[in-house]
């Protein structure tokens, strides 16, 4: 019933310590478990419930434990293992803050790309390696098109806001994301979406295939 109790590699408990997070949330204490055994996971969550650590904390710990990505040589392109998705720049800064701070000497390194703002300055972000990418997804496609980010590697998919992602019209770019990550060689992608509401076009969304979607409503 303690953070300190769940195992989540020795890195990422000490910066739970660090952060004076003692209790998971509701949601952290549903979604974590779900997550770390390797489901596929649909929540229903607002502002302040805690949800960011809830998708951050199985994907630092996952990458941590898991193989590194493909080292590049000679090539522009990055290969996170992780993309979180969020519908505007400043829920991507925020949550590109505190999954720095999780990811505090783990060595996996976190990286934000949002529109709105010069790119320059993101794409020498990703030069110097990225594990998980937090991104609005017009600022995505533009790195795809750039062929500066490749999504070939993701083992990890979180959809934050999806409700206000799909209001905001953006869901021709995830649906180009998704295709993306669907091409060869597709490897295990774990998809982890949270939303305030649960309209029918979020239960219905093709992002998570239906032979893996496990619904969970809070
Ligand atoms: P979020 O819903 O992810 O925006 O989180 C809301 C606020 O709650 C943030 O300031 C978090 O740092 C904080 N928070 C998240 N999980 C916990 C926890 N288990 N214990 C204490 N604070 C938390």
């Amino acid at each position: 019933n303690t953070f300190a109790e769940i195992d989540l590699g020795d890195a990422l408990n000490e910066n739970i310590r660090r952060c004076k997070y003692v209790k998971p949330t509701p949601v952290q204490r549903h979604a974590i478990p779900i997550s770390l055994g390797g489901r596929d996971l649909m929540a229903c969550a607002q502002t302040g419930s805690g949800k960011t650590a809830a998708f951050c904390f199985p994907i630092i710990s996952g990458i941590m434990r898991g193989p590194s990505g493909p080292r590049q040589r000679g090539s522009r392109t990055v290969y996170p293992l992780a993309l979180i998705l969020s519908p505007t720049r400043e829920l991507s800064i925020q949550i590109h803050e505190e999954a720095r701070k999780f990811a505090y000497q783990t060595g996996v390194r976190v990286v934000v790309a949002y529109g709105g703002a010069p790119i320059n300055q993101q794409l020498r972000d990703l030069e110097r390696g990225v594990e998980i990418l937090v991104a609005t997804p017009g600022r995505l496609v533009d790195l795809l098109e750039r062929a500066r980010v490749s999504l070939q590697h993701i083992r990890y998919l979180a959809l934050d806001e999806a409700d206000r992602m799909l209001d905001m019209g953006f869901e021709p770019q995830i649906r180009r994301i998704v295709e993306q990550m669907d091409m060869p060689p597709r490897g295990q992608r774990q998809t982890m979406l949270f939303s305030a509401t649960f309209p029918k076009e979020i239960q219905r969304v093709e992002f998570v295939p239906e032979s893996d979607k496990r619904s969970y409503l809070m």
